[in-house]
């Protein structure tokens, strides 16, 4: 069983310090059920994070519980639950048994698994998270790489003045679910790392996701002198120089921390361009193991899978060359090339681009929606020039969200009881969701109103702890959401603040707008939450333009900004709103992962029809703004697409939102939200991306890697 490291929990419950070592509990309801009846109100305290529920609970309780025999059934049961879920026979050993035992390595910078480990900052984190705990499930042999941020993705603070604060708070790693990577738990696995120029030493971190593992570094450790110590302080934190040896780390020092750990994976998936250097040291290693470049390139193509995230050309990362120059000189010696050859790998333009190094360097490529590949076909066709942009060969993979991450608890019972228990086994079951049609519509929306209920409570109670803690003045307690309505129209808009998703644009005729919200018999109210990049002054100014709204006596409490979007937040927005709007400008959103979750929950959306809407949308499960784009050049279309807002509002939303029969219910409403779930959650979710991800890019990738062997 090795050290223990809560000697106060009781033999009787002692694996509860085992439970709280798996994020399963993430998205196990009834695992969290069992944490938050040891002590309730400290479990909403702390943010629901079962270690420091252990950290620092009275140890009477922990002795009561292990004499209350109803609190010994649930534990019995969650931990016979796990431990079947962990040992079945699962989707991906019956589908492929040759491959179940060979791991398959997937790089991120950034995962978003819980709001206790803030090592994301949106929804490229999310989607890596989601892609983890689905691989668990369906028992993918994956294991994760990435970072540990001791000072994560900055806290969010709106100030009196409207404009935001970033607070960098240090993660208590001791507090978080996290544990030493190295068969010795007590101690801390270190690795020695020297990546070109940089020499440094990581800390390596293990993160438990049911049968998934996720490996963490840190160079927070006091062999690195003080400067290299912050290497790997925060997400997306310092400049060019700071980035590119941040990335050296992450992808020569992942390939090599999984070798320290004994692991070889027979795939490789570097998500987003952040990660792509992964793919030189595989090369570099079967060189200096012997092969040819040429030799060694090809095998690491064939086994390589690379996703591209974003169509915005600011959003992939690059490098000047002498800044490539500087910190990998003499690196190309041991790939067995030229500084030039060397250079010419990730070369576009005058800069070296993480993004192209990856489209040569792995013939798995994809982007994220059926769009977004069309787009990405488009973009890189550089790379291919004398290819036709139609046969670039970049596919797509759509996003998809967790299921029993993103949906309800409460909604889940519901369809526990309409659809039968093996709703979750069956999710991505398209005939399956037909059932929904048949739960009751009183049911349906007992359970939507009270989801809109929490998530009313849960902005109040953020708005009472500022007002409380922190002295905030009236006006700001107010533009958090305080007088906020349950019975009226709530729409929600909350995902990163950056300008191409145009956070304001409902706001685009004040007077129109102003008109729908303060309707007397039919009142509309809008809710606003995410965070500006702290270097994104256009981010920030958006965010400041919708505070003065919010704070606005003539808004009557119909506007909100609610502070520090994260997944916490993100839960209660996407159960609880009526409606999610998402208006970007087409075709930038490369997929979009929030109108999933929203839908999944009976949320209606109204979005313009890009990323994943372009192909989730079918005329019945909730609304597009404007038709479909026309090409793939981006539109400035404002006035057009805020035009088309309105008269969906006025015309469709807010009538059949409140078009009632005598006892409250809005049946044509509450059959769109049916319709919703039945579509949205088979096709969107992680369940199906998992599916086609295993059998579109790594069984093939995996069937050439062995080809080669023999
Ligand atoms: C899902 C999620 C996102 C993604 O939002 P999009 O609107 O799809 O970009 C961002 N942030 C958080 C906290 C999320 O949960």
């Amino acid at each position: 069983m090795g050290t223990r490291r809560f000697p106060q929990i009781p033999d009787r419950i002692q694996q509860l310090e085992e439970l709280a070592y798996n994020l399963k509990w993430s998205w196990d309801f009834r695992a969290r059920l069992l944490f938050k009846r040891l002590d309730a109100q400290l479990w909403k305290n702390i943010q629901h994070n079962p270690v420091r529920l252990l950290h620092e609970i009275d140890p009477e309780r922990l002795i009561n519980a292990s004499h209350d025999p109803d609190f010994l059934r649930e534990y019995e049961v969650t931990i016979q639950t796990l431990d079947r879920s962990s040992r079945g026979d699962k989707w991906f050993s019956r589908e492929f048994p040759d491959l179940a035992k060979q791991p398959i390595a997937y790089f991120s910078a950034e995962f978003g698994l819980h709001t206790s480990l803030p090592i994301y900052s949106g929804g490229l984190g999310i989607l890596a998270g989601d892609h983890c705990k689905e691989s668990s499930d369906l028992g993918i042999p994956l294991v994760g790489s990435g970072f540990v941020y001791p000072q994560g993705y900055f806290h969010q603070r709106i100030q009196a003045d409207g404009w935001q604060e970033d607070i960098y708070e240090l993660l208590e790693r001791q507090q978080a679910p996290i544990e030493f990577a190295g068969p010795d738990r007590t101690a801390p696995f270190l690795v020695d790392l020297k990546v070109g120029t940089v020499k440094i030493v990581v800390a390596v971190w293990r993160v438990n996701l049911g049968g998934v593992s996720l490996y963490l570094m840190d160079t927070d450790v006091v062999e690195n002198p003080q400067g290299d110590r912050e290497l790997s302080a925060r997400l997306y934190g310092g400049d060019k120089d700071h980035r590119i040896r941040q990335e050296m780390v992450l992808g020569v020092g992942g390939v090599r921390v999984l070798r320290a750990l004994g692991i070889q994976p027979i795939v490789w998936h570097a998500n987003e361009g952040h990660t792509s250097f992964m793919l030189l040291e595989r090369v570099r290693e079967l060189v200096q193991a012997g092969s040819t470049f040429e030799d060694a390139a090809e095998e690491v193509r064939m086994t390589s899978v690379f996703t591209t995230h974003t169509p915005v050309a600011a959003g992939h990362d690059e490098f000047p060359l002498p800044m490539m120059e500087k910190h990998f000189a003499g690196y190309w010696d041991e790939l067995g090339i030229t500084r030039q050859a060397f250079m010419e790998l990730g070369r576009l333009g005058d800069s070296f681009n993480m993004t192209v190094l990856a489209l040569r360097m792995a013939n798995g490529r994809n982007g994220v929606s059926q769009l977004h590949g069309r787009v990405s076909r488009r973009m890189w066709q550089v790379v291919w020039p004398d290819t036709p942009q139609d046969e670039i060969p970049i596919t797509s993979v759509t996003n998809g969200v967790h299921a029993p991450t993103w949906i309800a608890p409460e909604l889940g019972l519901l369809f526990e009881r309409y659809l039968g228990p093996e709703w979750v086994e069956k999710h991505d079951d398209i005939s399956f969701w037909n059932r929904v049609m048949d739960i009751p519509d009183k049911d349906l929306w007992e359970v939507h109103l009270f989801l809109k209920r929490k998530f009313l409570a849960f902005a109040r109670e953020r708005a009472r702890a500022r007002w409380s803690e922190d002295r905030v003045d009236g006006r700001q307690v107010i533009s958090m959401g305080t007088l906020l309505d349950p019975d009226a129209l709530t729409i929600g808009f909350a995902r990163r603040f950056t300008g191409y998703k145009r956070a304001a644009m409902i706001f685009h005729d004040l007077s129109r707008i102003r008109s729908l919200l303060l309707d007397r018999w039919r009142p509309v109210q809008i809710v606003f939450a995410g965070k500006a990049h702290p270097a994104d002054e256009h981010g920030k100014h958006l965010i400041h333009q919708i505070h003065s709204l919010a704070a606005d006596n003539g808004m009557a409490g119909h506007v909100a900004f609610v502070e520090n979007y994260e997944m916490h937040a993100a839960h209660f927005f996407t159960q609880g709103v009526d409606v999610w709007l998402n208006n970007p400008r087409p075709p930038l959103e490369a997929c979009g992962t929030s109108g999933q979750k929203a839908g999944m929950n009976g949320v209606l959306n109204v979005s313009v029809l890009d990323g994943w809407w372009y192909e989730g949308h079918n005329g019945n499960n909730g609304w597009a703004i404007g038709g479909p784009p026309e090409d793939l050049d981006v539109r400035y279309d404002d006035d057009a697409d805020a035009d088309a807002l309105y008269q969906l509002l006025e015309q469709q939303i807010v009538p059949l939102y409140y078009d009632r029969d005598q006892n409250g219910l809005p049946h044509g409403w509450i059959q769109m939200a049916k319709e919703a779930i039945r579509s949205i959650v088979p096709r969107f979710s992680a369940r199906r991306m998992l599916k086609d991800y295993a059998s579109r890019m790594y069984v093939p990738a995996a069937l050439a890697g062995t080809k080669i062997k023999v």
